[in-house]
């Protein structure tokens, strides 16, 4: 019987406040430059609601709660209202947001007094306390009732620090789970660091032999790596009415053993337990999905939850988007997906409802994916399904694609093959010349894998382009496939190809990350488990139709 992967997501600070207090101002400054390479892409998105902060060294996910408001032109008290009740149904720490310029408002009074009952700590930030006489007239807010009241100014950066650290300290404790992956990323980092610093040697066109020398000391390095034995876990999410629970029955049809539903780590999270061919699968969170038929009415803020599906695909290998084909994509479901992209989750989206097209033809569904791929440029990762939970129509389609990406995910390029492709794809298009002169990449080498992680060496890596950088993605997923997962490329600077020769300097100390691997296939792919094999392979038969 499959054991609980009991996995941990990150905490989620909520923040929440009534408009043009600067919540979406100090959401900035704590994102700040972890904006990450979504948002290159995602030009045809909004703005953030979600972002991933880290203080202290420790992780957590911000959420900017006025950017979850389902319905804009509500007066002020509902849309507070609506963000309170999502913070305090979800949310690890809450940052009430005031604005020491306005003073205190009725809607800020009610704000409060909904908070009152929240089990997480709430923080007051008082806001716009740009200067000394601002921050003592801040001080009105201690009525509100919350010793920790920070003066900040989100706008200058002022006291920011501050109530961060108090955020910090009012997080749960950090789980272990925590700590263990923040030491693989620590590991990744060092290595790729010794890479740089150490041992490289001259990587130039047709220099086979250099780059076989380099492949050897550095090329069969145990990654970054999780649980090799976990089972491929999926979260389904969606906004409410797509057909999520519909689909999760379907799923869970008489044909499935459905081996346990047991408690979760996270507050009355349960996770369901199956089995799929040789696969064993856990649908994270089901009790976030409300069953047809026992939850009606009420906003559709409270039937589901777009903070714990965050916290659901936190906790997930690979994220299902489920989606009315007949609504298409919304912003909200953008959102979602952009941060399943950016932490480095696989994602499948399925189009639902399928049975309610009318007048199909054998085009449909590329038409139709393809002017979804226009709207979302920076999903072209992600393999599309048509299916209606209704009829069952392809729903077990569902679980094969999230199945591949799982495989995707996992799969792992030998340096000498990999630098192969970067080789070649420089002599088809070298890189621009940025301010400082043409940048060269000297080397590649994948350090993680779910997500793929590849760290070029570079000169002028700081100039290489955007556009290049994509360009580089592309030949690597045409390539090798990584369908259905983001894959990240880091570009570190070096000089020069040269170094001196110390192989023995890269595995120096980093315990599992930097372990020899057994077995690796030379000049490939290496196996991926579960049926899921190796190289070259498209999920879904219609990767990337825009390209
Ligand atoms: P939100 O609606 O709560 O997300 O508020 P915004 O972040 O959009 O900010 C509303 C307005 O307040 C904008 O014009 C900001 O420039 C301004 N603002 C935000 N933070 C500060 C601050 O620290 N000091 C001052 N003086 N203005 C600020
Ligand atoms: P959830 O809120 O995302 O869990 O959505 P539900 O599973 O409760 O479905 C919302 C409504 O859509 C229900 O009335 C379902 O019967 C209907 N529905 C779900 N899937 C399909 C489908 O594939 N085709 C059709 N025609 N209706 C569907």
């Amino acid at each position: 019987m499959p054991h609980n992967p009991s996995v941990t997501p990150l905490p989620i600070v909520a923040i929440v406040g009534r408009p043009n207090v600067g919540k979406s101002t100090l959401f900035n400054r704590i994102v700040g430059h972890r904006t990450a390479i979504v948002e290159d892409r995602a030009r045809t998105t909004r703005d953030r609601i979600y972002g991933d902060a880290e203080w202290n060294g420790r992780r957590f996910i911000v959420v900017d709660t006025g950017g979850l408001e389902i319905h804009p032109g509500d007066p002020i008290e509902e849309k507070v209202q609506e963000q309170a009740r999502l913070a305090i149904g979800e949310a690890d720490l809450i940052v009430l947001v005031v604005d020491s310029i306005a003073g205190l408002t009725p809607a800020d009074l009610e704000a409060a007094d909904l908070l009152r009952v929240a089990k997480a700590p709430v923080l007051v930030a008082a806001n716009k306390a740009d200067n000394d006489k601002r921050e003592l007239e801040a001080a009105e807010f201690f009525s509100l009732g919350w010793e920790e009241t920070y003066p900040i100014s989100a706008a200058h950066g002022r006291g920011v620090a501050d109530l961060l650290d108090a955020m910090v300290w009012a997080l749960p404790p950090e789980s272990e789970k925590e700590i263990a992956r923040k030491k693989r990323q620590a590991d990744a980092d060092e290595w790729a660091r010794d890479m740089a610093s150490g041992r490289l040697s001259r990587l130039g066109e047709g220099d086979d032999a250099a780059i076989e020398m380099a492949a050897e000391g550095g090329a069969d390095l145990d990654l970054a790596f999780e649980d090799e034995d976990a089972e491929v876990s999926l979260a389904l999410v969606g906004r409410p009415n797509v057909g999520k629970s519909s689909l999760l029955n379907a799923l869970l049809g008489e044909d499935r053993a459905i081996v346990s539903a047991i408690p979760g780590t996270t507050r009355d999270a349960i996770d369901t337990h199956l089995t799929w061919g040789r696969s064993e699968i856990v649908i994270i969170d089901t009790a976030g999905i409300k069953r047809p038929g026992k939850v009606a009415g009420g906003p559709p803020a409270e039937r589901y939850s777009t903070m714990r599906a965050l916290k659901a695909v936190e906790r997930a290998d690979v994220a299902v988007l489920v989606i009315d084909a007949f609504e298409g994509l919304t912003a909200q479901d953008a959102h979602v997906a952009g941060f399943v992209a950016e932490e480095g989750r696989g994602l499948v989206i399925a189009l639902n409802k399928w049975d309610l097209l009318a007048e199909k033809t054998d085009r449909t569904f590329d038409e139709y994916v393809t002017s979804m791929r226009r709207e979302v440029p920076f999903l072209d990762f992600a393999p599309f399904l048509s299916i209606s939970a209704k009829t069952g129509q392809r729903v077990g389609r569902v679980l094969e694609l999230a199945v591949d990406v799982w495989g995707e995910r996992r799969k792992r390029i030998a340096t000498p093959e990999l630098n192969r492709v970067v080789r070649a794809a420089q002599l088809r298009q070298a890189p621009p010349a940025g301010k400082l002169g043409p940048p060269k990449i000297f080397y590649a080498t994948q350090v993680a894998v779910a997500p793929p992680t590849f760290v070029f060496f570079a000169r002028h890596a700081a100039g290489v382009h955007f556009s290049y950088k994509r360009f580089l993605e592309n030949q690597l997923r045409d390539e090798f496939g990584f369908d259905g997962t983001p894959i990240r490329l880091i570009f570190r600077e070096r000089a020069s190809g040269r170094i001196g020769n110390n192989p023995g300097r890269a595995r120096g100390g980093s315990g599992a990350v930097l372990k020899r691997s057994m077995g690796a296939t030379p000049g490939g792919v290496r196996a991926v488990r579960k049926g899921t094999s190796g190289s070259k392979r498209s999920v879904g038969g219609k990767r990337n139709p825009q390209r």
